[in-house]
């Protein structure tokens, strides 16, 4: 399948790389244009659910994945007004793994991933990766397409997958919609190296301090060198905000009054980087003939459910495989694999909103969630995420829509 024209892939974060690399296995040949001067990621922590990791067994990666993930021990909720431990699923138990096929929890550095990704394209043949060029639009014509970048350039390909992210050019030309939708969270991120964290406040688990209209998540890093911290709030600045700097004293103002685990671990960072919080509405159809999306650029969620970077991850697995099995009719395999992914990701977006509610709530809404998500006698919480963290069952030839 090589000597077609390459399939054009626009944007290489988490998504875009692991569908270059999904799609250079298939056999087919990719070019990947990314806008930044050098590919890189932030530097942030990201969970990793089982479905992730199903996603990394078929792609290869999991020993290398392995290498520079953390496992907690548990998923914790706490109280941030009363202390109270709301909610504990042990996510590193053996019966954790034993219910989900084997596959563990994990967190790891968005470096360490998008790094993973990027060194097992760089060494597919198929794959060529391209930095600096800022994607403008795209034609469509008979037998492929041609997408044009900022510098005047084109380039002609089988087809384009948009994986521009949140403020995606692509959908903006397929869709023709507005802006995302500002939620009114804003997101203040920071990693600490370890020997900067209290040792009374050092946890090896994910923790999640829930507040009225705030939460701050923390956990460690690169195996346990670093430690992770986000906090959230409710604001009403709706300025667009993309890791930018943020202000500490805004910060102080809105974590008042909580529990001193939460507001010493705040105090502990100078230099926050900030992130005005946007989604959209899911929808149906996110691909137009030769066209198609795929990541943030598809279904942007909030992060309440630390999905995102899971969801494109499976979305990249799942176009190589409709891929495979149309024999790169590429308007026909768009489809399937979007009517493959729109409930689920759908499902996490719309779930996403609801977390952020049951996080930031206040009064008797507050007393009510600890109620109801205090622990049961003999249920360890991990049939609640069954639907999610038991990934996905891969499209094969037999399903395929006439
Ligand atoms: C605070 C926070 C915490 C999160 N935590 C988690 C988590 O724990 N687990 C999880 O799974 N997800 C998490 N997410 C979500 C996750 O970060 C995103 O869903 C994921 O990074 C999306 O990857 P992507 O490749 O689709 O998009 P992006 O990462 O946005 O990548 C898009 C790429 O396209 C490039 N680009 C943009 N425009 C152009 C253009 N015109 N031309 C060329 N290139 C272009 C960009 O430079 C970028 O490299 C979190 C998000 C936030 C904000």
């Amino acid at each position: 399948m090589t000597d077609r024209p390459p399939l054009l892939i626009i944007g290489g974060g988490i998504g875009g790389l692991a569908a270059a690399l999904a799609l250079a296995r298939e056999g087919l040949a990719v070019e990947l244009f990314e806008s930044a001067p050098a590919f890189s990621e932030i530097g942030a922590g990201i969970q990793l659910g089982p479905n992730a990791f199903r996603m990394f067994e078929v792609l290869g990666l999991t020993e290398e994945i392995e290498r520079y993930a953390w496992h907690p021990g548990h998923l914790v909720m706490k109280d941030a007004v009363t202390g109270e431990q709301v909610l504990r699923i042990a996510v590193g138990s053996p019966a954790f793994r034993q219910r989900f096929a084997g596959y563990p929890y994990a967190v790891i550095h968005r470096g360490d991933l998008h790094r993973v990704l990027l060194e097992a394209c760089r060494r597919e043949s198929r794959a060529r990766l391209h930095t600096g060029r800022k994607f403008a639009g795209f034609e469509e014509h008979a037998d492929g397409v041609s997408a044009r970048f900022e510098d005047g350039a084109s380039v002609g390909g089988s087809a384009l997958i948009g994986a521009d992210g949140l403020w995606s050019k692509t959908r903006a030309q397929l869709l023709g919609e507005a802006a995302p939708r500002v939620s009114g969270h804003i997101a203040y991120r920071a990693v600490l190296p370890r020997d900067q964290v209290p040792a009374d406040l050092w946890r090896d688990d994910v923790v999640l301090w829930a507040g009225p209209r705030t939460h701050l998540v923390h956990y460690p890093l690169r195996r346990g060198k670093l430690f992770n911290l986000v906090a959230v709030f409710h604001s009403d600045r709706y300025e667009e905000g993309w890791d930018v700097y943020g202000d500490p004293e805004e910060l102080r103002r809105k974590f008042h009054g909580e529990r001193p685990e939460v507001t010493r671990l705040l105090e502990r960072i100078e230099t926050w980087r900030m992130w005005v919080l946007c989604d959209r509405d899911p929808v149906r159809l996110w691909s137009r003939g030769r066209a198609t999306l795929l990541g943030d650029a598809a279904h942007p969620t909030l992060q309440y459910m630390a999905q995102g970077a899971n969801m494109a991850i499976e979305d990249a697995v799942v176009l190589a495989a409709c891929l495979r099995h149309t024999a790169a009719d590429f308007a026909r395999a768009f489809r399937w694999y979007e009517d493959q992914r729109y409930l689920r990701t759908a499902r996490v977006q719309m779930t996403s909103r609801f977390y952020g509610d049951i996080y930031h709530a206040a009064g008797v809404v507050r007393e009510l969630r600890n109620q109801l998500l205090a622990p049961k006698p003999g249920n360890p919480g991990f049939e609640g995420m069954a639907w999610l963290y038991d990934g996905i069952t891969l499209p094969t030839r037999e399903c395929l829509p006439p």
